[in-house]
């Protein structure tokens, strides 16, 4: 832990206990007033982040242990250790995944010890200690003088940063048109939009006229900040509008319909 970013300590320590800047939290603390997720819109805890199933999440889990992949072989993993390393990775966002049949029978004590510590366990980087023991035979196997305990204190790491970058991307996502809270905001407003085009534009003043006289596509382009200022402003006019005529309406109401007059 002392060797990692003070940056990379510190969120660990939160995302190890689950209190952290997810929509849990957010919303305990005030600062949100919803949990979902911005990827999927799935209520989010700590464990819900590298488990996200939004398509860009998958994309960055698979670009992220591709990556691991190749950090192990160029770190002379055993080829078997690595092959049971990635498939119990598989097993955080699958939990019905992996199965010790897949390993060689030499590790699968070490492959059900790494279950018994559980698949976050695996994202904390705790590792079962009988890896390093299993990769010094083979580094003896090769002749090779690495260090077996560097290794396993290097993979740790990898594995950190493996659920640091995934809360990176998904921290990418809430700060991007691509959040589920923005694209249902983004909706919306191009629903009301639409509806202020199809209604009749005569019961509005003339710059709010002139507002509606572009084609729906500008509007419909703008930024989604500048689109719910521009709803914002033809909803009120119109409204005002409408207000302002209404005395107009019930004399000449009372002028037609005397009858009815109080
Ligand atoms: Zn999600």
């Amino acid at each position: 832990m002392r060797s990692l970013p003070t940056g990379v300590q510190r969120w660990t320590t939160k995302h190890a206990v689950g209190m952290c800047d997810v929509g849990k939290f957010k919303v305990r603390w005030g600062s949100a007033d919803s949990a979902a997720c911005p990827c999927c819109g799935e209520f989010e805890d700590n464990f819900h982040v590298p488990r996200c199933m939004a398509p860009s999440v998958s994309a960055e889990w698979d670009r992220r242990t591709a990556t691991l992949d190749q950090w192990l072989d160029a770190q002379v993993t055993d080829p078997a250790i690595k092959h049971a390393i990635l498939h119990l990775l598989q097993g955080v966002r699958d939990s019905s995944l992996p199965s010790s049949r897949v390993v060689p029978v030499c590790l699968c004590s070490a492959f059900l010890s790494q279950k018994c510590i559980g698949y976050q366990g695996l994202l904390e980087g705790r590792l079962s200690v009988q890896w390093a023991a299993l990769q010094e035979q083979y580094l003896q196997s090769r002749g090779s003088q690495r260090s077996p305990t560097l290794w396993v204190s290097r993979l740790s790491h990898q594995l950190i940063l493996l659920g640091f970058h995934m809360w990176e991307h998904r921290n990418s996502v809430q700060h991007s048109e691509d959040n589920v809270q923005l694209r249902k905001r983004s909706r919306l407003v191009n629903d009301g939009i639409h509806s202020q085009f199809d209604m009749c534009p005569t019961d509005l003043s003339m710059v709010v006229q002139r507002m509606l006289a572009v084609k729906r596509r500008t509007v419909l382009n703008k930024p989604l900040v500048d689109r719910e200022e521009w709803l914002k402003l033809v909803r009120m006019e119109r409204m005002a509008y409408r207000r302002a005529l209404a005395p107009q309406r019930r004399i000449l109401h009372r002028f037609f319909h005397p009858a009815q007059a109080p």
